[in-house]
């Protein structure tokens, strides 16, 4: 979800709970072509993981890694 960024608006309970606000967006938003498996890892260890994906996932968000997948993989996602 992805807390200290400005990209979509977080509920506040989100914010206290989201493990990438601790960490920093940078691992989240790589660099094209950069891994993102930090971000993966980090997002295992989430509790509001699953209510991140679903964020993601109906909000349409295309960039950064959520709820523990990157885009591609939220991609295939939408595509079922
Ligand atoms: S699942 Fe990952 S992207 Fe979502 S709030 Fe947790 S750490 Fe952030």
């Amino acid at each position: 979800m992805h807390a200290d960024t400005t990209l979509t608006p977080a509920a506040p309970s989100w914010k206290e709970q989201a493990l990438c606000a601790q960490t920093g967006a940078d691992f989240f938003f790589p660099e094209p072509g950069s891994s993102v498996r930090d971000a993966k890892r980090i997002c295992l260890m989430c509790d509001i993981r699953t209510d991140c994906l679903e964020y993601a996932l109906t909000h349409d968000e295309r960039f950064g890694v959520w709820g523990g997948l990157s885009e591609k993989e939220r991609g295939r996602l939408r595509r079922r």
